[in-house]
C-alpha cells in the first residue's frame, strides 16, 4: 500500500488521450543542466525540428512553433486569420470544436456551429448547403477537427476539401490534429489543408508545453491582410526567425526542444506509414475486445461504424455508474489510469459516470495494449459487470497478425 492509498507495486500506466506515454529516451534527453540559448546546440536543434515536423504533418509549408497546450494552437492560428467581426464555421462532432469554437468568438469572431452530435462524423451535405447559402462567402474559414477527443469520432477531412472545392467557397480549410498528429493519417498537403494545429503531449510524445501551427502560402496570404495581428500570436516571425528567439517571441522551451529532437528521431525511424499501421492494428484489437465485452453486457463502443472511429483514441459507454468504479478500480488496484468520459453529460449528473475513455496515442505497443485490457478485463470481473467472453484471445488474434 503506497502514502496514496494504492496497492500497486510495478510501473504505473497513464491510458488517458494526452499527456500520453513518455518514451524513456524523451524524458532522459530533457534531464540535463540548461544550455546557452544564445548560441550552440540548441540553436541547431531548433532549425533541425521544422523539417521533421514537416514531414510528420505531410507538408511543404510553414510551422509556427509556440510554448502552449493545444488552446494555444487554437489561439494561435485563430489570431492570425480571423479578425474582428469574420465568421467561421464549425462543424462539431463531440466536445472539441465546440472549444475552438469559443475560442474565435473570444476573439471577437462569430462561429456558426454545426452540431452533428456525439457519434457520428459531420453531415457533409449539411456543411455543404451551409457554404452555398453563404454566397457572400462571409465565412472566413472552416475549423475542422480531425479526431474528436471526447467522443473518438473521426472525421474524413479530404473529403471537407472537396465539398469546399465543389462548392467553390475561398474559407481556408483549418484542421485541427492534435489528437490525431502521429497516429491516424493524415495528409496535410494531400488533402488540401491550409492550417494544422498539434501540440507535443499526444502523438508527439513530449510533455505538454508545445504547439504547432502549420500553415500554407494562402494562409499566409489572409493573414497578411489582417487588420492586425497580436504581436505573440504573430506566426511570421515564428516561422521565418532572423534570430534565435524569434521562434519564440523570447526564451526557448530549452528542454522541451531536446525532447522533441528525441521524439522525432524516433517517429522518423519508424516511419509515418509503419506508424499510422501500429496505431491502426492497436485500436483494432481494442475494438475486437470492446465488442466481446459488450455482446453480453452493458459496454459498448460510442462510434458504431469502424470507419469513424480514431486510431487514438477510443470512447466507451458503460451503465452508470459503473465506468467511474471501473476507472477508480484499475487506478487503485492496477496502477492503470483510464481516461474520464468528457462532454458526453454534464459533470455533477449522474449519467456522467457512464463514461470513460481510453488513450493509445504514440508510445504504445502490443504488450501494453494487452495490459490495458486485461487490466479493464479485471476490472469488470471484480465489479461483476456483465461481459462477454475471450475479448482478450480476439484482442491478442489482431494483435498477432503484425
Ligand atoms: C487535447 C486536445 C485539445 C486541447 O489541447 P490542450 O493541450 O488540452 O489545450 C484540442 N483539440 C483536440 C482534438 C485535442 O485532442
Amino acid at each position: 500500500m503506497t502514502s496514496s492509498g494504492k496497492q500497486v507495486g510495478g510501473r504505473e500506466y497513464l491510458a488517458i488521450p494526452g499527456p500520453s506515454v513518455m518514451p524513456d529516451a524523451v524524458l532522459q534527453a530533457m534531464h540535463r543542466a540548461a544550455p546557452n540559448i544564445y548560441a550552440g546546440e540548441i540553436v541547431d536543434i531548433a532549425a533541425s525540428l521544422v523539417p521533421d515536423l514537416r514531414r510528420v504533418a505531410r507538408t511543404e509549408g510553414h510551422v509556427a512553433m509556440y510554448i502552449g497546450n493545444g488552446h494555444a494552437a487554437w489561439e494561435a492560428a485563430l489570431a492570425n486569420t480571423v479578425a474582428e467581426g469574420d465568421t467561421v464555421l464549425v462543424p462539431a462532432t463531440g466536445r472539441f470544436a465546440h472549444g475552438w469554437a469559443e475560442m474565435a468568438q473570444g476573439l471577437g469572431a462569430t462561429p456558426q456551429i454545426m452540431d452533428h452530435g456525439k457519434r457520428e462524423p459531420w453531415d457533409l451535405e449539411q456543411i455543404a448547403d451551409a457554404l452555398r447559402a453563404d454566397s457572400a462567402h462571409r465565412i472566413k474559414a472552416v475549423l475542422a477537427v480531425h479526431v474528436d477527443t471526447s467522443t473518438s469520432v473521426r472525421n474524413d477531412v479530404a473529403a471537407l476539401r472537396a465539398v469546399l472545392d465543389d462548392v467553390g467557397h475561398p474559407a481556408l480549410l483549418m484542421a485541427d490534429c492534435i489528437a490525431s498528429l502521429g497516429c491516424d493519417r493524415f495528409e496535410m498537403d494531400g488533402w488540401g489543408v491550409d492550417v494544422m494545429v498539434a501540440g507535443c503531449q499526444k502523438g508527439l510524445m513530449v510533455p505538454p508545453g508545445m504547439c504547432f501551427v502549420f500553415f500554407n502560402d494562402k494562409a499566409d496570404a489572409v493573414r497578411r491582410a489582417m487588420p492586425r495581428v497580436s504581436r505573440y500570436w504573430d506566426w511570421a516571425p515564428r516561422a521565418n526567425p532572423d534570430e534565435f528567439f524569434m521562434y519564440w517571441n523570447g526564451t526557448a522551451p530549452t528542454h522541451h526542444l531536446y525532447g522533441l529532437r528525441t521524439a522525432l528521431d524516433m517517429i522518423h525511424a519508424e516511419g509515418m506509414e509503419t506508424i499510422w499501421t501500429r496505431h491502426e492494428r492497436l485500436a483494432r484489437a481494442i475494438w475486437v475486445a470492446c465488442h466481446a465485452w459488450g455482446a453480453e453486457g452493458p459496454l459498448e463502443l460510442n462510434v458504431a461504424e469502424p470507419a469513424h472511429r480514431s486510431c487514438a483514441v477510443t470512447a466507451l459507454r458503460l451503465e452508470a455508474p459503473q465506468a467511474t468504479a471501473l476507472r477508480d478500480w484499475t487506478e487503485a488496484r492496477l496502477g492503470l489510469t483510464l481516461g474520464i468520459g468528457l462532454g458526453m453529460a454534464p459533470p455533477g449528473d449522474p449519467a456522467w459516470h457512464g463514461f470513460f475513455r481510453l488513450g493509445h496515442m504514440g508510445h504504445v505497443n502490443g504488450q501494453m495494449i494487452m495490459g490495458l485490457l486485461g487490466g479493464i478485463e479485471a476490472g469488470l470481473t471484480a465489479l461483476g459487470v456483465p461481459h462477454g467472453r475471450d475479448a482478450l484471445g480476439a484482442a491478442a488474434a489482431e494483435i498477432a497478425k503484425v
